[in-house]
């Protein structure tokens, strides 16, 4: 199963929808620049990838994923997103993501180093904090950063933070960045509650959460401490169940402990096909993509999902969903936090200036409320198109306008 064959049958809706050209259209439908390398680390190899998807806004942007079952078609399609998401984010960027196929999980501190500085290695050319900007994702983090940088630093030659984002802060991070994706999420959640279940109160609202990791674990622990009834959670190992609602303090610190979520002892132990098929109203999906597919999508409960993680609905299972009523806030707005907060960090590195944390704060919150407004608004217009759909017209206009302007097309 492809994941960007979907993606394009995703974008040619839009001919149909918005009255996209086909010319328009083929000129999203591949990559600007697709990089391949094989990494030599301590004789092993790994293959990595780095993917420039569009460069028609800025500079590409996009994290670097280290997962075992890392592919050309999933960084294609994880690049496909960013582009668009960095368009409908409103910030001056292109797309792109790129990825190494291991298991990190199997690896020691030293071979960690080892394969990140391969891969600063191995990409230095394409990277630059004028040509592609990379950040963490899925089992990387500031540490894997840091690396990064440095490796790259070394070869050029000079000082260069803004070519990474998501670094510690000594190296020129920003505070803001580690839940930077789960507050843009909780944004736009508090917007969909406002426009779907204003008519309940928080505690009465129930939520399942996929993935307990950085956009997962944050969003968690912000819904709780808003008083949502988290019942379930669940992390690669397995999830927990709890009807009356999970004590998510005493939960983050048995996780922070080095254990898994299925075995905190204040619920039942679920699966994670449990969990996406739990008795919630909302779901939040923060783990990987193809999490809901047509093989389980008819068992899918909850009313409303939030998309933190890129992809987790495959194609068939959007359009049942969709038929249904399930509203879905599409990945493409509800994480882009992260990457509006990697935007604030590199405009830091770029001018040398530090901004205030409170203004940026706000700064954030505008950007994602005001984002999540015009979805809705195109979402009420069209009439009979998802919030998905209008996220990405809204995307694509941008981008096909800053073409224009450049005179490509
Ligand atoms: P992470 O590595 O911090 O956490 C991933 C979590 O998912 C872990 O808890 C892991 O145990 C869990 N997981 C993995 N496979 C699972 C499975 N099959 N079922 C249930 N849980 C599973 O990664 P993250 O940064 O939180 O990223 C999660 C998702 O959010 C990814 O799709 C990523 O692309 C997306 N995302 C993250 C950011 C960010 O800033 N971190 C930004 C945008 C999008």
């Amino acid at each position: 199963m492809s994941i960007f064959q979907d993606n394009l049958e995703r974008l040619q809706a839009l001919k149909e929808l918005d009255g996209i050209s086909q010319a328009d259209l083929d000129s999203l439908s591949s990559p600007h620049k697709l990089s391949y390398v094989e990494l030599e680390v301590n004789n092993k190899t790994y293959p990595a990838w780095r993917v420039l998807y569009s460069s028609d806004l800025g500079p590409g942007k996009g994290g670097i994923r280290f997962h075992q079952d890392v592919s050309e078609d999933e960084v294609q399609s994880l690049a496909f997103w960013m582009t668009l998401k960095n368009s409908l984010a409103d910030i001056p960027y292109g797309g792109a993501k790129g990825g190494v196929k291991f298991n990190p999980k199997e690896a020691d501190k030293k071979e960690l180093e080892a394969v990140s500085r391969a891969y600063a290695k191995a990409f230095h050319q394409v990277l630059g904090q004028d040509i592609d900007v990379p950040a963490p994702d899925v089992y990387t983090n500031s540490q894997t950063m840091a690396w990064i940088l440095d490796e790259y630093e070394k070869i050029v030659g000079h000082h260069e933070p803004g070519m990474i984002t998501g670094k510690p802060l000594e190296l020129g991070g920003i505070k803001l960045r580690s839940d930077a994706t789960a507050q843009g999420g909780y944004f736009v959640a508090q917007e969909m509650v406002k426009e779907f279940l204003s008519d309940h109160k928080p505690e009465e609202i129930k939520v399942a959460v996929q993935g307990f990791g950085n956009a997962g674990l944050f969003m968690t622990e912000k819904m709780a401490a808003d008083n949502f009834k988290i019942v379930a959670v669940s992390d690669s190992q397995g999830g927990v169940y709890n009807e009356t609602g999970l004590d998510i303090a005493a939960l983050s610190a048995h996780k922070a402990s080095g254990k898994n979520v299925s075995n905190y002892s204040g619920g039942q132990p679920m699966t994670n096909a449990e969990l996406l098929e739990a008795d919630v109203d909302i779901l939040v999906l923060a783990a990987l993509e193809n999490q809901i597919t047509s093989a389980n999508a008819d068992k899918i409960k909850a009313k409303y999902i939030v998309e933190l993680a890129n992809g987790p609905i495959d194609l068939a299972a959007d359009k049942y969903l969709d038929a249904k009523g399930t509203v879905i806030v599409p990945d493409i707005l509800a994480n882009s936090g992260g990457v509006i907060v990697s935007y604030f960090e590199w405009a830091q590195n770029r001018t040398g200036q530090i901004l205030d944390e409170e203004y940026l704060k706000n700064l954030l919150e505008k950007k994602m409320r005001n984002n999540w407004q015009r979805m809705f608004n195109l979402y009420q217009e069209k009439g009979d198109i998802s919030l998905r759909q209008a996220a990405y017209i809204l995307a694509v206009r941008r981008i096909l306008t800053a073409k224009r302007w450049r005179g490509h097309a």
